[in-house]
């Protein structure tokens, strides 16, 4: 059975000679060495002025709104997984969904200033399937309107925009270390800020401690453990393998669909992308289906990243249209990629979707 995705594994003893160094400490979590020893690695690796590695890539979204105290609404894309929308409206907060642009599948910077209102605090955008927003744009928008910037940049580990780390841009920026993800420690995340926000960050991620007899706020747990920062440590090791096997596969689905008519993500400009997604779009949701019953028939299963689009989801109770993000959503399937992953698999799976036989 072949999924969208599978988790890297690296070798098991790997993994465990990198656990005992905390066993022998005595010490599972509450930052340990290990935790910290993978904070000062991705800090370096990524060339970020600050990280906190925390327990999954939701918990940074709400820390973020809530630390930067927003309020009121909240502009974001209805594009992305619902952690995106459910985080703004857990923290109380209403979205108030910008629609997409067509190829980039990021939300539409020409479209946000007329989604700000007087209680527009702050926009929450997503680097979709690691493809950079139009980061300057909304820069210049946020600053005209005073508002803050959150990223959810959960797809975006090793990417560049350029020649930095997408993870520098805006006020807070988020990634998650979850097992479908790039680069993993099981369940896992972190949080990138500037040393400005850095404090209250930290801080908020463990219970609003300021030491240990003291408090500065309200905060709540997202702290990272040990076994998880052990995963992060031995996959860590690995992340060039898997950049390039990534690649790879990208290359060869590339090729083989280069006769087609389907759409592809468009990557922005001066972007060093991470070969995370392969997302296909096909002309109608019929096509679409068609093509998924054909895979789970050869036990591949694809994904629905992502569906529905999330202005449409029923908790929000009626929200804005998002044409483009409704038709996308309804299109859009992202292929299976994964370190592992044979080329004949990769051609077995263009086959069926090429089949016209219909
Ligand atoms: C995976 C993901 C998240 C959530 O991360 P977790 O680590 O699973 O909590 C948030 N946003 C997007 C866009 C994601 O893909």
């Amino acid at each position: 059975m072949i999924n969208v995705t599978k988790t890297f594994l690296p070798p098991q003893e790997e993994y465990q000679a990198i656990l005992k160094r905390a066993w022998d400490t005595g010490w599972m979590t509450n930052r340990g060495v290990l935790v910290k020893e993978l904070e000062v690695k991705l800090k370096d690796y990524l060339q970020v002025p600050n990280i906190i590695a925390m327990t999954n890539g939701t918990l940074p979204l709400q820390i973020a709104i809530k630390a930067l105290g927003l309020t009121g609404e909240i502009i974001t894309t209805p594009f992305s997984y619902v952690a995106t929308t459910s985080s703004i409206i857990w923290e109380g907060c209403t979205p108030v969904f910008v629609d997409i642009h067509p190829e980039y599948l990021t939300i539409d910077e020409t479209k946000i200033e007329a989604a700000i209102t007087s209680k527009t605090s702050a926009i929450l955008a997503t680097h979709v399937f690691g493809n950079p927003c139009d980061v300057e744009v909304i820069e210049k928008i946020a600053k005209k309107h005073d508002l803050k910037i959150i990223y959810d940049a959960a797809h975006c580990f090793g990417v560049k925009y350029k020649g930095q780390s997408l993870f520098n841009y805006g006020d807070v920026s988020t990634c998650s270390f979850h097992a479908t993800k790039l680069f993993h420690t099981g369940e896992g995340g972190a949080l990138f800020c500037n040393s400005e926000y850095f404090e209250t960050m930290y801080s908020k991620h463990n219970f609003g401690h300021d030491g240990p007899e003291k408090f500065q706020g309200l905060g709540i747990n997202a702290k990272m453990s040990e076994p998880q920062a052990a995963m992060g440590l031995a996959v860590f090791n690995h992340l060039n393998e898997i950049f390039e096997s990534r690649k790879k596969i990208v290359q060869l689905y590339q090729e083989l669909l280069d006769d087609s008519d389907f759409k592809f993500l468009k990557i922005r400009e001066s972007t060093e992308w991470n070969y995370h997604y392969f997302p296909v779009i096909f002309k109608t949701e019929e096509d679409l289906l068609l093509a998924k019953e054909r895979l789970n028939k050869i036990d591949v299963f694809p994904r629905r990243y992502f569906y529905p689009s999330l202005n449409t989801i029923d908790y929000l109770n009626g929200s804005n249209t998002c044409t483009i993000s409704e038709s996308i959503s309804e299109r859009v399937l992202c292929l299976p990629l994964f370190v592992g992953l044979e080329n004949v698999w990769v051609e077995r799976i263009i086959n069926q979707i090429k089949n016209d036989d219909r």
